[in-house]
């Protein structure tokens, strides 16, 4: 069977990360999200992270060419070849012709898209109190859903931090930069017939439970 390629959508805040790592435990598909690529390439001092810092800081998108570069490069990883699951990439119309065109010379296409459709006005607060695993990178949220145990038994919470761009203006500005530029993604996603929406409020658990479920309709279907 071919490598499964799903991608998950949703506005900053909306559950994306932590949907994803439960995803990529229940499913065996590599959780390949591109805001982790930039900060590991920004702690690292790369070049690309340096072009990237900027960008980032401003909650505004890196220039498509930094991006797409850094995801192909990804994709070419031999633990992306059983199949990944792709989080905060697309985010442009342009990311995602190209992401067709990528998958399409590996012999391989986006077999679906999970939205996780969650109120804007609850997206701010999910995210000034929102924590991250320095570690695993496994998201937390100080009262919606604080750390219990790690999901991948390695820490004990003694790495949480809050991320810089968690901030309220950065917040903000990332949400419209949502509304603008990757939005229109979810509606060419939806006109092509690959959209699955999952509401993403409620308890975590629930969620967890129906994103799990779309997910295995799309994985188990036969190609
Ligand atoms: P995230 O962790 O997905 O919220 O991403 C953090 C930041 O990394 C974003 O605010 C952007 O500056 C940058 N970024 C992540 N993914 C992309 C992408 N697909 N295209 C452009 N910039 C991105």
């Amino acid at each position: 069977m071919t490598a499964r390629t799903l991608v998950l959508l949703g506005a900053p805040g909306s559950g994306k990360g932590t949907q994803a790592v439960h995803l990529e435990t229940e499913l065996g598909l590599k959780h390949v999200a591109s805001g982790d690529l930039f900060r590991d390439h920004v702690a690292r001092g790369t070049e690309l992270g340096l072009r990237a810092t900027d960008y980032m800081k401003r909650g505004a998108l890196v220039p498509d060419d930094v991006t797409i570069g850094m995801l192909r490069e990804r994709l070419t990883e031999p633990d992306a070849q059983g199949g990944v699951l792709l989080d905060g990439f697309p985010r442009t119309m342009e990311q995602s012709i190209v992401l067709a065109a990528m998958l399409q010379e590996l012999g391989r296409r986006v077999d679906a898209v999970i939205y996780l459709e969650i109120p804007e006005e609850e997206l701010v607060e999910r995210l000034s109190g929102r924590l991250i695993c320095r570690e695993c990178q496994a998201p937390f949220h100080v009262t919606a859903n604080p750390f219990r145990s790690c999901p991948f038994g390695k820490c004990h919470g003694e790495h949480l931090y809050q991320r810089s761009d968690d901030n309220p203006d950065t917040v903000r500005a990332r949400i419209a930069t949502y509304h603008r530029q990757t939005e229109p993604v979810i509606d060419y996603y939806r006109l092509i017939d690959l959209l699955v929406t999952v509401p993403g409020s409620g308890p975590v658990e629930s969620v967890k439970a129906a994103v799990v479920e779309a997910a295995r309709k799309v994985v188990s279907k036969e190609q």
